[in-house]
């Protein structure tokens, strides 16, 4: 057989040192396996500071985790055939189509490993076809899991090419018999030809269609299509010291730029005057005014735009919405021109900025000194150990306050 020394048939690593994952070379998932978790922050720490150092005043250094193993709380599974026809689960290999056989991850939360396996060996039972991306041909593509970190509760979405589902009852009545702790299946159609894990239609098999969890004392729904932070116990520390850095009295208005399911602004919303809160993403919206309600908060909008646009809108209106504090967290793309511009007219006094992008975060920063805006302090948070990524949040005023 013509197989690549130290891989077994499956693709596995058969010479990786004990504790260092089977997989990771072709996987892609994890840039610092078999690095200590200890010298993963020390090399957090320098990169934040050669990226920040001349645009930050004080970096703080990183915050890391007790326990960095098994933290994400959101899987994704991609189905297919191994060479043999026997289905297989897993991650794409780096950069190509390849699916890499994956039964259990270092980071992923350890029962959606379990969850997903127990789908993988029912599939033949059931008859269920796995998708095949070359012919266009299958059914069951994705399994996503997510789980609610405080209240344990957990969330099946099968992505399939097909609304019909047979014998859909007994397949979930199946696997909850295996997992009770499941308290909601969807099935999403994703009928396209595209590289995105979810389509736009989901039809809820069992539950409510959505889990909820807890974070900073309040409660949110989390939607199949919706954004959440998949590390929650980080998150938390990551939201706390945004709202430490917005100084809120109860006073100020404040805008929650790409505010999400509202996580922040609702967060935020008990210590302030009221909150604005825009997002793109018509789901995360949705599940953003439902979120406001189930914690009782009055004192929240949500709109759903483009956060550039409306902020432009809002700096040119006589609708005198003129916040005192803006807090954005936007994508890994970070924030526009569009945006900048428009709060540098708004002029609030504080802003945060939340980033999972360090290289469009410095980017960024250098816009917003160019406005007026001073970088105090930068706190990194680690959101995702054994990955190169790492989440930060900024505070800025505006010169001389
Ligand atoms: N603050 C939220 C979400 C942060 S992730 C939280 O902490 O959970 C970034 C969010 O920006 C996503 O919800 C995404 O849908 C949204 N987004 C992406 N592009 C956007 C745009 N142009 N305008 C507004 N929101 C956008």
């Amino acid at each position: 057989m013509n197989r690549p020394s130290g891989a077994d048939e499956r693709g596995k690593d058969t010479n990786t040192p004990a504790g260092v994952c089977p997989v990771y070379r072709k996987c892609g998932g994890c840039d610092y396996q078999g690095v200590e978790y200890k010298e993963q922050l020390q090399r957090k720490d320098k990169e934040m500071h050669k990226l920040l150092g001349g645009i930050v005043d004080t970096v703080h250094p990183i915050i890391g985790m007790k326990d960095p193993m098994h933290y994400r709380c959101k899987v994704n599974a991609v189905f297919g055939l191994d060479k043999k026809g026997y289905p297989v689960s897993g991650n794409y290999e780096k950069n190509s189509h390849r699916i890499v056989s994956v039964d259990s991850c270092m980071i992923e939360d350890e029962k959606a490993d379990a969850i997903i396996r127990d789908i993988r060996s029912m599939l033949r039972s059931f008859r269920i076809r796995t998708y095949d991306e070359d012919s266009g041909y299958g059914f069951l593509r994705h399994v996503q899991v997510r789980k609610g970190y405080a209240t344990g509760e957990y969330m099946v979405t099968l992505v399939c090419t097909d609304p019909v589902f047979p014998s859909k009852n007994n397949f979930v009545k199946a696997l909850r018999k295996n997992h009770p702790e499941i308290s909601t299946v969807i099935l999403n159609i994703n009928d396209k030809s595209t590289s995105m894990v979810l389509g736009e239609r989901n039809i809820t098999l069992y539950g409510r269609g959505f889990i909820e969890d807890e974070l900073c004392g309040c409660r949110f729904r989390i939607s199949p299509g919706s954004f959440y932070q998949v590390n929650p116990p980080q998150t938390q520390i990551l939201y706390d010291t945004a709202i430490r850095y917005a100084r809120l009295t109860g006073q100020e208005t404040v805008m929650d730029a790409y505010c999400g399911t509202g996580t922040i602004g609702i967060i935020a919303s008990r210590h302030a005057g009221s909150v604005y809160g825009v997002e793109l993403n018509r789901d995360a919206v949705r599940d953003a005014i439902w979120n406001a309600r189930r914690n009782d908060i009055k004192n929240v909008r949500f709109v759903n735009k483009d956060a550039g646009d409306y902020m432009d809108e809002l700096s040119q209106s006589r609708e005198e919405v003129l916040p005192d504090v803006v807090i954005l967290d936007p994508p890994r793309t970070g924030t526009t021109q569009k945006f900048i511009d428009a709060v540098s007219r708004m002029a609030p006094e504080r802003i945060v900025y939340v980033s999972c992008g360090p290289d469009t975060l410095a980017r960024d920063l250098k816009l917003f000194r160019k406005k007026g805006y001073k970088a105090l302090e930068a706190q990194p948070v680690d959101l995702f150990p054994f990955t190169e990524h790492v989440e930060s949040v900024v505070k800025l005023t505006r010169a001389g306050l």
